[in-house]
């Protein structure tokens, strides 16, 4: 009998300046005998690139070893010719796995990094990971116990060496009894000498897909995007809870019985994390956002001039607004594309300077005009008001907020970084408060009804826990312990 699992303290998520939530990490495999998989691998990174700026990796096998390349910066930055030349090394290897990371657990430093390594009697393993799994301290004290020892402090290696470890004579069976033993989100792609298995977790949090590549091989990606990238057709939605070993047999899929777990796909996919380009849950990400605008315009109106986005992952929504209310849609914002993580100074000042260096305004657009500005959310707000005061600077004569999810009010352990509860300007603000503190004229947020029905995939399929604090699964009590209560 599997023991449960007794909710876990994590460390405190770590704190950035973000615009909004910040993004997870993005994942890859292929396998595709006679393929250069190394150099595949490294488009569908590139298409992954916003899930993860911090570090990037690439594992591949070349059918009796294992080879892995892996640093601290962007997929360009990590790649060059000489190092994918290296992965390949005079033989083009036949299954790869790839990753792009943002930390949520352990720290931003290359013994983090990922592909992570694990040995086991079944061989040796790579696996890279998106999500977050929330009893990760106290798996990793079990396991110590037992003599495996860890050298990183990142929840990936926990969950490697969990599958490594495990009972069972195959890798599928290994993954399930990971399924029942860890708890959180994790969808993963893994590499062995001879097989690429990926999997989601029973809940599916984050996104996988799978993709048929032109010469017969086998990809899966976190999002549809990197399919196209790598010029793969994508064939299905990996679904939660289910395991796929791709080997020279072909596909294999395992649907273990796990109770009564059903897919609760973070909703924050739709809203802001995937690219408008992908696909996920039969929806196309751009249509998505455009209805979420439309529906935001019949909630909350406003008597304006012109609507505008905070570029870029608001545009689909704002366009939508603009047509729903008739009004002109203007590029008011013009988005830096070069500034990636900067040093922020604390305090307001910093957060100011860190807006500016991103964001320039369009006078010609705002000058005397009753503006509506769409963004995605509002996490503290500390990046919301210096917007509005740009805007007003550049001459609006009226600022309007809309945003096209609802209002934040708890934190995720689920792998997306939104900081803490007491952060969160919605946890602790009314509406007005809100509205005063980032110095809008009006301010109206999407409503949670408004936003399943604009993804329209029917309700209770997704995450909506950072909205309505109800979360498919146990959480960390010790950093917010009146979380669940609320919910
Ligand atoms: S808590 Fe929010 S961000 Fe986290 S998985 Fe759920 S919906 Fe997504």
């Amino acid at each position: 009998m599997l023991r449960p699992m007794p909710p876990q303290p994590v460390d405190e998520l770590p704190i950035y300046d973000a615009h909004g939530p910040r993004e997870e990490c993005g994942v890859i495999g292929i396998h595709a005998p006679r393929t250069d998989v190394a150099r595949l691998t490294y488009f569908g990174l590139h298409a992954l690139q916003h899930r993860g700026q911090e570090s990037a990796g690439i594992a591949v096998s070349d059918g009796r070893r294992l080879k892995l390349h892996k640093r601290l910066g962007l997929v360009s930055q990590v790649f060059d010719v000489e190092a994918l030349g290296r992965l390949a090394d005079g033989d083009e290897g036949r299954i790869a796995i790839g990753h792009t990371r943002y930390s949520t657990t352990g720290s931003n430093s290359l013994p983090n990094v990922q592909p992570v390594y694990a040995g086991s009697e079944l061989g040796e393993l790579m696996l890279g990971h998106n999500g977050n799994l929330v009893n990760a301290t106290w798996l990793r004290d079990e396991l110590g116990e037992q003599g495996v020892e860890f050298v990183s402090a990142s929840d990936t290696e926990v969950l490697a060496k969990l599958i490594a470890h495990a009972p069972g004579r195959g890798w599928a069976q290994r993954v399930e009894y990971a399924f029942h033993r860890a708890s959180g989100a994790f969808t993963f792609t893994m590499l062995t000498v001879n097989a690429l298995v990926a999997a989601r977790d029973p809940i599916g949090f984050r996104p996988l897909c799978l993709g048929r590549l032109p010469g017969g091989g086998w990809a899966v990606a976190s999002e549809s995007t990197a399919l196209d990238a790598m010029g793969a057709r994508f064939v299905r939605d990996i679904d939660a809870g289910e395991i796929v070993v791709i080997d020279d047999e072909g596909v294999h899929s395992h649907r273990p019985r796990l109770g009564d777990d059903r897919e609760r796909l973070c909703i924050f996919e739709y809203v802001y994390l995937a690219r408008p380009d992908s696909v996920i849950g039969g929806r196309l990400l751009y249509e998505a956002r455009l209805r979420m605008g439309q529906r935001l315009a019949l909630e909350h109106p406003a008597e304006a001039d012109v609507v505008i986005p905070v570029p870029d992952s608001a545009i689909p929504a704002a366009i939508g607004f603009a047509e729903a209310c008739g009004l002109p849609y203007r590029e008011g914002l013009i988005k830096s594309r070069y500034v990636g993580r900067t040093f922020i100074q604390p305090g307001q000042t910093g957060r100011d300077e860190a807006v500016r260096m991103k964001f320039n305004p369009l006078p010609e657009v705002l000058t005397g005009k009753r503006v509506v500005v769409v963004d995605d959310s509002i996490v503290r707000g500390t990046t919301t008001a210096p917007i509005v005061a740009m805007l007003r600077r550049a001459g609006a004569r009226e600022v309007h907020v809309r945003i096209h999810s609802p209002q934040m009010k708890f934190p995720c352990y689920m792998g997306v970084d939104t900081g803490r509860r007491a952060e969160l300007i919605a946890a602790t603000h009314g509406l007005e408060q809100i509205r005063q503190a980032i110095g809008a004229d009006s301010l109206g947020y999407l409503s949670q009804e408004g936003l399943e029905a604009a993804i329209g995939r029917g309700e209770g399929r997704h995450c909506t826990a950072c909205f309505d604090g109800r979360y498919p699964t146990d959480v960390p009590l010790d950093v917010d312990k009146f979380a669940l209560e609320r919910g």
